[in-house]
């Protein structure tokens, strides 16, 4: 291949989809450069609620939830690797994850869900509605207003900073480059390879990854792929630390093993405004109280806005730029969940192109379909 290839593989944005890209093609034995935009930039990596979750995915598709169930079949393995490498415990557990429902309207909303996307749900994995008695008998504490909930038994959490720690650090022992505060701004041909662009330097590699998150449009529109994410807000509260009571995952809260007690997380068209609203955090503790009311005395002691990378249709993006063999794409929403698909599935592909059958569905072009 002529052109200057200064590294098998470089990845731009060091998010979570990014960083379990380059750990998993380090650990296929390419060479990675990782370059990062830092603080400036939106990272939804570091403001997310560290569900690893499968009830609720899937309503037009089959392979998202096909592609989410091997992602959580993984997270035990890579996550005991992943503690083997770095040292760092990613607090992966699964006890089952349940969404409350508040109101009859709730209720029927969720059961509408459930039913929807319960053809494309694996047999041995469906989500179910339990009512109010069921979920009383399973859970101490909950509140006069829970009329039922979803639950299903392969949903779980992690602690997605350990996880997005780890991540990092696994790349670095294996020898990876990452080059933090350098922002991105061109891809250009470079004879049969490519070389990207920042402010004053240029990197060159045979293969490039894009997951820069919510920067990602620039590049696209480079490569003649349309327009392909946008940003929606969620805002997260925290409580004081409590003792342990809740050892089961909700949807909207969950207890760390610190005892804090993390509240969320809404759902915002907001544009790039990332910061926290007092009406939307009063309306989360009020939905908190009604669920569990001990919290109701709880002190909340932080809070923070962050920005969810979303598709126009809120399914992921992954594609190997169509005139530019070697250029790849990912995003997605869930990117804690999916973390050992990408270091594992999306890394093979990029690597050798084996690409998971499944994966190839989600290509840029139904938006350019859309547009
Ligand atoms: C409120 C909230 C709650 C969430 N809850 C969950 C959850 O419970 N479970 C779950 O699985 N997922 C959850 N997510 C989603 C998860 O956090 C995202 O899917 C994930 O962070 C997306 O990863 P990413 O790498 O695409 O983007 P990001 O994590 O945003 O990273 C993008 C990176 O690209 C870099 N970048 C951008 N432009 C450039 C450039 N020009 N040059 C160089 N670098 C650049 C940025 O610096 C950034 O580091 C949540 C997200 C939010 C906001």
């Amino acid at each position: 291949m002529s052109g200057t290839s200064e590294q098998d593989v470089i990845v731009v944005g060091g998010g979570l989809i990014g960083i379990a890209s380059a750990l998993g093609l380090r650990q296929l034995g390419l060479s990675v450069l990782l370059l990062d935009e830092g603080d400036v930039a939106h990272r939804a990596a570091r403001g997310n609620f560290g569900l690893v979750w499968l009830q609720s995915k899937g309503g037009g598709s089959g392979d998202y939830v096909r592609w989410t169930r091997r992602s959580i079949d993984h997270w035990p393995d890579f996550s005991r690797e992943l503690t083997e490498l770095t040292g760092i415990d990613l607090g992966y557990r699964r006890p089952g994850g349940y969404h409350l429902c508040l109101s009859d309207t709730e209720f029927a909303s969720r059961s509408a869900l459930v039913d929807r996307i319960a053809p494309n749900q694996p047999d041995d994995a469906k989500t179910v509605m339990l009512d109010a008695a069921e979920v009383r008998r399973r859970i101490d504490g909950v509140g006069e207003g829970v009329v039922g909930a979803s639950y299903n038994e392969l949903d779980g959490d992690c602690n997605s900073l350990a996880l997005f720690r780890a991540l990092h650090e696994g790349f670095n022992r294996l020898g990876g480059r990452y080059k933090p505060s350098v922002r991105v701004d061109a891809v250009e041909r470079d004879g049969g390879a490519y070389r990207v662009r920042t402010g004053e330097d240029s990197f060159g590699a045979s293969k490039v990854v894009f997951a820069a998150g919510l920067g990602l449009n620039r590049f696209a529109g480079q490569v003649g792929m349309p327009e392909i994410v946008r940003p929606q807000r969620g805002q997260i509260i925290v409580t004081e630390r409590l003792r342990p009571f809740l050892s089961m995952v909700f949807s909207q809260i969950r207890q760390l093993p610190n005892g804090t007690v993390l509240i969320g997380d809404t759902k915002e068209d907001a544009g790039f405004d990332n910061g926290t609203t007092s009406i939307i955090m009063r309306e989360l503790a009020e939905r908190a109280v009604k669920t569990l009311p001990h919290l109701a005395n709880v002190n909340i002691v932080r809070a923070w806005g962050a920005l969810r990378v979303l598709t126009h249709d809120g399914l992921p993006c992954y594609e190997e730029a169509p005139d530019w063999p070697g250029v790849f794409f990912a995003t997605s929403h869930s990117a804690v969940t999916l973390a050992p698909g990408h270091a594992r599935e999306f890394a093979r592909w990029v690597a050798f192109g084996e690409a998971p059958p499944d994966l190839l569905g989600f290509s840029s072009a139904r938006f350019r379909a859309a547009a």
